[in-house]
């Protein structure tokens, strides 16, 4: 393997960063539209005070591009498939909150014949699942009693380690799904589910405050033509007591929605 994709730079992005055997790979994309924030610094190692205000890609690319090793920093989510193809990885790493990243992820594994390793950490526990067509795919295990859904809570750096370390021998092991808590770890083959959703699952996430959705057809709406453009995603942002609709560029859509604006949004829109 040569080219390594690692989506989210965040808890558990820190904890591969600083855990997973990276030695193997010639080329390590790191990707993340977050800037960084003061309240990270406890649990994302790699960022300290002088980083704050700055791009997580970019402080990743060029402190970690010291070492010696390529790190292409790209400072923005993901939200569409072709941002994958235009890296071509040989294994893809999410390691994101974003239930829509995955999704993509698991959508480019399965049509492309491409790893993955989808990653989830809570403050009690984590996951790390691989998609495949011949057993489950991501959309089989939400579907699955095994997750019910993914955690928005905050994440355990020690946990995230823990997790990235045993991901090395996980990459090739048999098994899809491994699981780890406080109380130990298991390791099991989880098969397709009965009715497989891959590619029809609802696409958004109700995460603490914020609604994170991304809709597989362009929008073509009255906010975006206030916007002046066609967009392919949205996010909608609870800061304080005004909430945003806001694209993943950063351009305000609308400003202090209410809950049922936000509802019928979603409802008009089928996001
Ligand atoms: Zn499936």
């Amino acid at each position: 393997m040569s080219r390594l994709l690692l989506v989210g730079l965040g808890v558990m992005g820190n904890a591969i960063l600083t855990s997973f055997r990276l030695h193997q790979f010639s080329e390590i994309y790191v990707m993340d539209g977050d800037f960084i924030d003061s309240k990270n610094l406890f649990s994302q190692p790699l960022y300290d005070k002088g980083d704050i205000g700055k791009l997580k890609a970019e402080v990743i690319s060029s402190k970690l591009g010291k070492t010696g090793k390529k790190f292409i920093g790209i400072p923005s989510y993901l939200y569409n498939i072709s941002q994958i193809e235009e890296i071509s990885p040989d294994l893809i790493i999410d390691a994101t909150d974003n239930i829509s990243s995955k999704e993509l992820i698991n959508q480019y594994s399965l049509t492309k014949n491409v790893p993955a390793i989808i990653t989830s950490v809570s403050e009690s526990k984590g996951f790390a699942f691989k998609p495949t067509r011949e057993y489950a795919c991501f959309d089989c295990i939400l579907s699955n009693s095994f997750v019910k859904q993914i955690e928005c809570t905050k994440a355990s750096l020690p946990i995230a380690i823990k997790l990235s370390i045993l991901l090395n021998a996980f990459l090739t092991d048999k098994n899809n799904f491994l699981e780890i808590s406080k109380e130990g770890e298991r390791r099991l083959l989880i098969n397709k589910a009965k009715e497989c959703k891959f590619g029809k699952i609802e696409m958004y996430q109700i995460c603490g405050n914020s609604i994170k959705v991304l809709p597989r057809l362009p929008l073509d709406t009255g906010l975006i033509e206030k916007a002046g453009k066609k967009i392919n995603d949205i996010i909608i942002v609870n800061e304080g007591k005004s909430r945003f609709v806001v694209t993943t560029k950063g351009e305000i859509l609308a400003e202090n929605a209410s809950v049922n604006d936000i509802n019928n949004f979603i409802n008009k829109y089928k996001l």
